[in-house]
């Protein structure tokens, strides 16, 4: 079958390898839609982020070898041994980190904290490939009202879900966002239907601001105009919102804000709430801690989402309480197009993207 696979950084290639085996335990797949995740398009370009030391190594020791593609909506074609709850036929989106089973937060019903698992497509392959091989672990049954391009984007939706329920909201809590990307506009629905009051929403983009009106902020702030600080305390009588999530930080290379969002959302936020940071910043940055505690400020991080996550996702988008669709904007067709979805997922802000770019495998 034909598999992407990378030959160091920046080289990928549509190569002939062999077909997976279904392993018991495991679900044989056809990918019908996929999508880069933005880390994965950085890394591809061997851009530092979250994972970067790992996919170097094992390019450094395994080259070539097929990397990425946890973001997907498939259909199962067969399972291996052991394996109940999917039929061939069934389509399925997953979790991308899975838990090891055998350590002690595993074994203590805190496996939602194991970090000893693998993840597909860091440590399993995962499907931009015509075929895939997956843990039935990891998989949940997708609803006939979710679309293939919709399923794909279940993934990232569970790390939103996750991370609003980090957030710990309490009703008719203020809540700012900063970032209307994917994550940012997924965190807005989720926050709105977990007992947000008013949602503040900020992105340097009028298109972002209009679809985060669009999916329910109360006001949508575009930073190159405003002060969004201000404008969050104006909104929030003067004190700051409750809660604030960081959507927006990263490389400013790749369009994104660098740190300086988060230094918004610390001043964003009221004393005593919560930042919650869904960004990754690709390397260290300067804190003052002393800021922080001064005002009791609690800087958190979003738990890694579980299949109660993802079996979440299925009914908010099956019921229409989350809309995906008015995110996704380029839709390529056929597996040869996955790096121009690389290129545009890694370059978003050039491509005026909001979700990643999407493949539908098959013509
Ligand atoms: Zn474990």
């Amino acid at each position: 079958m034909k598999a992407w696979r990378f030959h160091g950084f920046n080289d990928m290639r549509l190569d002939d390898v062999p077909e997976p085996i279904c392993a018991p335990g495991h679900v044989l797949v056809e990918p019908l839609c996929v999508q880069p995740s933005v880390t994965e398009a950085q890394l591809a370009q061997g851009i530092p982020t979250l994972a970067y030391d790992r996919i170097k190594r094992r390019l450094e020791t395994e080259a070539p070898v097929q990397l990425f593609g946890h973001e997907f909506c498939a259909r199962v074609l067969a399972t291996g041994p052991g394996v109940d709850g999917f039929r061939p036929g069934d389509r399925v989106a997953a979790r991308a980190k899975l838990p090891c089973g055998e350590c002690p937060l595993c074994r203590t019903e805190r496996s939602d904290q194991c970090r000893r698992g693998p993840v597909i497509g860091f440590d399993l392959p995962g499907c931009f490939a015509e075929r895939a091989c997956l843990p039935a672990i990891a998989l949940v049954k997708v609803d006939v009202r979710i679309s293939n391009s919709e399923a794909a984007c279940l993934q990232s939706l569970s790390d939103s879900v996750a991370a609003v329920e980090t957030a710990g909201l309490r009703l008719a809590d203020k809540v700012a966002i900063f970032g209307q990307g994917s994550m940012g506009l997924e965190c807005l629905q989720v926050a709105r239907l977990s007992g947000a009051g008013l949602i503040i929403t900020v992105d340097v983009r009028d298109e972002a601001c209009r679809v985060s009106r669009e999916l329910g902020a109360d006001h949508a702030i575009n930073a190159r105009s405003v002060d969004p600080v201000a404008a969050i305390r104006e909104l929030t009588g003067g004190i700051g919102a409750d809660v604030v999530f960081e959507c927006a930080g990263g490389s400013p290379k790749q369009g994104l804000a660098g740190h300086q969002s988060l230094w918004q959302a610390i001043d964003a936020v009221r004393s005593g709430g919560k930042i919650v940071g869904v960004s990754w910043f690709g390397g260290p940055l300067e804190l003052n801690v002393d800021a922080l505690r001064e005002r009791s400020l609690r800087y958190v991080f979003p738990d890694i989402s579980t299949l109660g996550h993802l079996e979440h996702t299925v009914r908010l988008v099956a019921s229409g309480r989350v809309r995906l669709a008015p995110t996704i904007g380029h839709v390529l067709t056929g597996i040869e197009s996955v790096p121009q979805a690389f290129e545009i997922t890694a370059n978003k802000g050039r491509y005026q993207a909001i979700n990643p770019a999407q493949v539908l495998m098959r013509p």
